[in-house]
């Protein structure tokens, strides 16, 4: 019997595998460009254009995920912007329904790259804390999880075996360090955002969504 073969550990992203990528998405390329353009009186579509460009130079970065960093480049009070925006946060179809059962028979760990106030917030309107064992940021251990170094630093934060373990994440780059890192198996989610078309999954395994009828297949 191969029963112990099954991974025991979902490691699972917050913002486009759970919650809808949609809200970030807005927040980040339609309020604050908008917001930026109306201070400065400049076009809005100059503005974004400039925003866009910023962003690409610190993308994959910690620097990308990390609100202090982007609230002293825009001089934008990043944390009472998002607060007052958050009636947009919500769940993607099927993702509590697969974390309620999944949880019932294997660890599930949440593993973000979002800030620990931006988890928090989060956390606090989703109640999205109820089905982990543990919630970790990128930002507590100061690497991002596109970075090869992020992985070892996870397994000694909570004790992973890498082999029984499985990454659900929206990122491609994310999930090629997790499999070069040897993580069990990853699997990426091919639509974050509820109004955007799918996504391309690179060399992954993938689902639309965690309510794909595929994925309890692919989790063996
Ligand atoms: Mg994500």
């Amino acid at each position: 019997m191969q029963a112990s073969a099954a991974p025991h550990t979902l490691l699972l992203d917050m913002d486009g595998t759970i919650l809808d990528l949609a809200f970030d998405n807005y927040f980040w390329q339609e309020l604050i460009p908008r917001f930026v353009a109306r201070r400065s009186g400049r076009p809005l579509s100059a503005t974004r254009e400039e925003i866009e460009s910023l962003y690409a130079q610190y993308r994959g970065t910690l620097e990308w995920y990390c609100l202090d960093f982007w609230t002293a480049r825009f001089a934008i009070d990043l944390r009472a912007l998002k607060a007052a925006a958050s009636q947009r946060i919500r769940y993607l179809p099927g993702a509590r329904q697969f974390l309620a059962a999944a949880g019932r028979e294997r660890r599930l760990i949440l593993v973000t790259n979002a800030h620990g106030d931006t988890l928090a917030l989060k956390a606090a309107l989703t109640g999205l804390a109820g089905y982990f064992e543990q919630l970790v940021s990128a930002h507590e251990l100061g690497l991002a999880k596109e970075q090869p170094d992020f992985w070892p630093a996870l397994e000694r934060r909570v004790g992973l075996d890498p082999r029984r373990s499985v990454l659900l994440d929206d990122s491609v780059p994310v999930l090629d360090a997790a499999a070069a890192y040897g993580l069990g198996a990853t699997i990426a989610i091919r639509r974050p955002d509820s109004g955007r078309p799918e996504q391309d999954p690179g060399a992954h395994r993938s689902v639309r969504d965690l309510a794909d009828r595929s994925l309890p297949a692919l989790l063996g």
